[in-house]
């Protein structure tokens, strides 16, 4: 499973984290199927449930990302921070299997698109064009 490439038409934005638009409800994607994913809900006693999409020209889907963190990694200005570690990019520094890539400096972006290409899931869309949907969200 991929990100919609249309998720900003399909989906609702339901509220700002880190000062990016989050839409939703999501689905159960990808990491759903993930053993490490799996493992770590378990672990934490919580079940798998849709987290949506996190950001709007820089768009990660949650619910497909595994925690792999290739785009941390990858990305020349530093756009993402682990969700649950709050201030670290590191590619091994996810809290858990948890965690997610979060687009924490969206507005740093430079189109690269390096993080689409590193994305193991498909999980992240980059559109340029969508600053304008992101600019005109009211929330
Ligand atoms: S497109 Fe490039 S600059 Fe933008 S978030 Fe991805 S890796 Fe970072």
């Amino acid at each position: 499973m991929a990100i919609d490439e249309e998720f900003y038409k399909n989906l609702k934005p339901i509220e700002k984290h880190n000062d990016h638009v989050v839409w939703g409800p999501g689905k159960i994607g990808a990491a759903a199927e993930d053993p490490n994913v799996k493992a770590a809900y378990e672990k934490a006693g919580k079940p798998i449930e849709p987290l949506g999409i996190h950001g709007t020209y820089v768009a990660v889907d949650w619910d497909d990302c595994e925690g792999e963190g290739s785009c941390l990694s990858v990305c020349p200005t530093t756009v993402f921070d682990w969700a649950k570690n709050p201030g670290n990019s590191g590619q091994d520094d996810r809290l858990d299997y948890t965690d997610k890539s979060d687009p924490t400096r969206e507005a740093d972006c430079i189109f690269c698109m390096a993080c689409v290409t590193a994305c193991p899931t498909q999980a992240i869309k980059i559109d340029e064009a969508l600053v304008e949907v992101h600019n005109n969200v009211k929330l």
